[in-house]
């Protein structure tokens, strides 16, 4: 593209939105997602408004430039990685909480608020915003509704679509498309808010939404157990999934994680157990809950299990948990990976993962949100050479193959991006890929929004 092309842009976005600075482009360029080699970007554009979006959109599908949608660059799918030849559309400066509506439990904020910003304006209004990836305090709202995010609190209050009454988004064509509203029901036209959700930057530009809220639980008890051999933990979830009670958490951690988080920080956990629970109850009936659960754990074969309402001692164990996907990246070069299954094959998912480790070499630790049975089993490359990426990929496939031969999927919550592409065609069937091919040609038909990604 010409120099001329991209100053047009400049001319018609306020000073300083259009950045070209090459330091400043290269910080922008990856995402989290190692396996993936980002591309050469030709500028980075980081917009204050729903105008200045609709701007760029129209100046992209007009001269024919690929657009790379970007929250906080904490996918791990490869999703907001850079390709030669676009631009980044960084939708971090539109972080405004535009309103918190009490009384309807919404708030209104731009696709680049913060997460856990969300979470910590609304709790002044007693409320809670339930999806909390583990990346809750630097993923983007605009991130998180693009990949559909899911997090802890999933098994009780659902993933992000659950939580989104509407969005505002800009068409590949630069028009501005408002959908949903703020009532409970609405079932005015098709679903478009459903349609956006979990479509990674592939059919428009989300720059606003309407999210729900819920009011903040009275209280919260936290549990703990851990468990000797894998059988026993997966007769505990069994246990749990059967009794009637509906924890807000429920996480696991295997001993490779565990490890790696005492490495990290000491907090006791047991080295030598081969799975750890880690939950959460929450309502007027918590603590009676949590101990229920802990009996059911206990009689499961747990060599420990605790149930505690104090809210430090809480914090500390979840805080354990949230520690994991950090500090095994902080390691050495690693690989998040992403699958689901029906639940109650938690267990022989966790023996699959343990087979593909010895196949392939790799040191895996699998930590998961046990309660949706969806399982990141987190690959340990030796070092960035080729061959530890090829190894990588290798485990990846495997990994994905056992998930699909067990009735799960290839990915539960961190989307498709650029690195699940050929996983999603061995998933999915051909009417399914050609209705998603038809809606994506329908909204964008010149492919500029994030050409090569999801289906
Ligand atoms: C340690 C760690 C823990 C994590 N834990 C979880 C977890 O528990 N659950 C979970 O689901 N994920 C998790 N993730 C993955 C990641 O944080 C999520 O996918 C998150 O939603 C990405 O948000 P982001 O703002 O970083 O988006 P980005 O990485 O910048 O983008 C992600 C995708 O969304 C698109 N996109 C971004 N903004 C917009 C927009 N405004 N409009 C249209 N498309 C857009 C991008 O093009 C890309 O395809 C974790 C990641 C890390 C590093």
């Amino acid at each position: 593209m010409s120099t001329a092309v991209l100053s047009d842009l400049v001319d018609e976005l306020p000073e300083g939105v259009v950045v070209i600075d090459a330091d400043v482009v290269e910080a922008y360029r990856a995402d989290m997602a190692s396996l993936v080699e980002p591309g050469r970007p030709l500028a980075v554009v980081r917009p204050t408004s729903t105008t200045e979006v609709s701007r760029c959109l129209a100046w992209a599908q007009r001269t024919g430039t690929p657009v790379v949608p970007r929250g906080a660059g904490t996918g791990l799918s490869g999703g907001a990685a850079a390709r030669d030849g676009s631009i980044v559309l960084s939708l971090e400066r539109m972080d405004r909480i535009r309103e918190i509506d009490h009384g309807n439990h919404l708030v209104v904020v731009e696709a680049g608020v913060v997460n856990a910003d969300v979470s910590r304006a609304v709790a002044q209004h007693g409320l809670f915003y339930a999806p909390d990836p583990g990346s809750f305090e630097v993923s983007t709202i605009g991130g998180n509704l693009a990949t559909n995010a899911g997090g802890m609190r999933c098994v009780k209050y659902g993933v992000t679509r659950q939580s989104v009454l509407g969005l505002e988004v800009v068409l590949a064509d630069g028009r501005v498309l408002t959908t949903g509203g703020r009532t409970v029901k609405d079932v005015a036209g098709l679903d478009l808010t459903q349609l956006m959700i979990g479509s990674e930057g592939t059919l428009g530009v989300i720059t606003a939404a309407t999210l729900r809220v819920r009011p903040a639980p009275a209280k919260t008890a936290t549990f703990i157990a851990s468990f000797g051999t894998l059988d026993q933990g997966s007769r505990a979830l069994a246990a749990i999934f059967a009794s009637g009670i509906t924890p807000s958490v429920l996480e696991m951690l295997d001993r490779h994680t565990v490890n790696a988080v005492e490495d990290h920080q000491r907090m006791d956990l047991n080295r030598d157990a081969a799975l750890l629970l880690i939950g959460q109850t929450d309502g007027g009936a918590s603590v009676a809950d949590a101990d229920a659960l802990v009996e059911l754990c206990l009689e499961a074969g747990a060599d420990m299990a605790l149930a505690t309402s104090d809210p430090e001692e809480g914090h500390l164990f979840m805080h354990a948990r949230r520690l994991a996907g950090w500090v095994v990246m902080e390691q050495g070069p690693t690989v998040i990976e992403d699958v689901a299954v029906p639940r109650t094959r938690i267990g022989e998912m966790l023996t699959r993962v343990e087979g593909i480790s010895r196949a392939v070499g790799l040191p895996i630790a699998t930590v998961g949100h046990a309660g949706d049975g969806n399982l990141h089993p987190m690959l340990r490359l030796p070092d960035q050479s080729e061959h530890s990426r090829r190894m990588g990929l290798e485990a990846a496939d495997r990994i994905c193959a056992a998930a699909i031969a067990l009735d799960g999927t290839i990915t539960g919550e961190h989307g498709v991006g650029e690195l699940k592409r050929e996983h999603l065609h061995q998933h999915l069937d051909a009417t399914s890929i050609d209705v998603q091919v038809a809606i994506k040609r329908a909204l964008d038909p010149g492919g500029i929004l994030n050409p090569g990604r999801g289906f």
